[in-house]
């Protein structure tokens, strides 16, 4: 079997390395929401940077949400551990602008995703610790699991170690958030977030074009659209469930049906093109997805604007819509 990866438990790791320490969530989004407050319920001192408020409406949820907010400047200087929760491509400027010349030695710079590090977009100085601690899910559920008492499978990584305690600084924080209540593994930035961006292209990339053909080709036979809807989209949710539950072949062999599992082993190779994922693995490897993205960003993401409006317009959206509509989310 491949290396498993080694696995932190609540018993495994000490939160106290937090007590009397300051995170400044930097970003009030998705995971800032989501890890703020659940670091805020751990006992944790936690206040919130944001952006020019004139431009950034985000500080009102974080005021909303009693947190105190600050400017980002004045966040970095209060803080000992700076976790940055922006989206990823706007952290370079932001950090340049508002965090880099604030840093003082010995304080912590945190991420939920390694692309600004890995690909070198922010050169932290030496003197801090540069860790990262990402939950495998989004922040809405994120916060559901903590409260819930669980919480979502995590990872941690130390991509600068000055103080000799990053690691425990890092798995703290995935405490705290409730990432070791189920399990938190150690990885390498480039792990992490290659990983991730793998994974976006390929499964997230992949399964949604599969819908997108098997809806197009069943209308374009004459197929009813709610149907050719059903068989898309919302057929995948009564399998993915039981797969992860009790594993492929389980699922195979005893949940489908013998019709269905014949049509699985045999047809399901003809789909996949092994080839073009081994490619885009290479060139997640060689920063060429990194170098498309950033482009994207920086001119003003024309590609994913016009994209947006072709599909937001499309047949198969205004299907979905009335999908759900008339058969709700069972
Ligand atoms: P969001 O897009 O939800 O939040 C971004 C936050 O950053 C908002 O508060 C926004 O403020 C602020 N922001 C954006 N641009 C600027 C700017 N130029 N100056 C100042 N503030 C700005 O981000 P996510 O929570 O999705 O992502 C944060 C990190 O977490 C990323 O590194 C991401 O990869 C990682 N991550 C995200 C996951 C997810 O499911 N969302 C899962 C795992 C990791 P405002 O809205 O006020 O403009
Ligand atoms: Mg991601």
């Amino acid at each position: 079997m491949s290396q498993f990866g080694e696995i932190y438990r609540d018993e495994d790791v000490d939160i106290s390395v937090l007590h009397g320490k300051t995170i400044a969530i930097i970003g009030y989004g998705s995971q800032g929401k989501a890890q703020g407050k659940s670091l805020r319920d751990s006992g944790i001192n936690v206040i919130v940077g944001v952006g020019d408020r004139t431009v950034h409406n985000s500080w009102k949820d974080a005021e909303a949400d009693g947190f105190a907010v600050y400017d980002i400047e004045e966040a970095v200087k209060q803080a000992d551990i700076v976790h940055i929760l922006l989206q990823d491509p706007a952290q370079p400027a932001v950090y340049y602008s508002s965090i880099h010349a604030h840093l003082r030695p010995g304080q912590t710079l945190s991420f939920a995703h390694g692309f600004a590090i890995l690909y070198g977009t922010i050169k932290p100085p030496k003197d801090v610790d540069v860790i990262l601690f990402v939950p495998n899910g989004p922040g809405p559920v994120v916060r559901r699991k903590f409260k819930e008492g669980s919480g979502i499978y995590g990872a941690v990584a130390v991509d600068q170690d000055a103080s000799g305690h990053a690691a425990a600084t890092a798995l703290a924080i995935a405490k705290g958030v409730g990432s070791t209540r189920v399990g938190t593994i150690k990885l390498s930035f480039q792990h992490e977030t290659e990983g991730d961006n793998f994974e976006e292209q390929v499964l997230y990339g992949g399964a949604i074009q599969l819908m997108r053909s098997i809806y197009k080709v069943m209308t374009d036979n004459g197929y009813p659209a709610s149907f050719a809807y059903a068989k898309a989209v919302r057929s995948i949710r009564s399998i993915i469930d039981d797969i992860d539950e009790v594993g492929v072949e389980e699922y195979l062999t005893r949940r489908a049906s013998r019709t269905c599992e014949f049509a699985v082993r045999t047809s399901g190779p003809r789909v996949i093109n092994e080839d073009a994922i081994q490619q885009i693995f290479e060139e997640t490897e060689k920063g060429i997805f990194a170098r498309n993205w950033l482009n994207e960003f920086n001119l003003g993401m024309p590609t994913l604007n016009r994209m947006r409006r072709t599909w937001a317009d499309s047949d198969m959206e205004r299907t979905g819509k009335l999908f759900r509509d008339k058969f709700g989310m069972s």
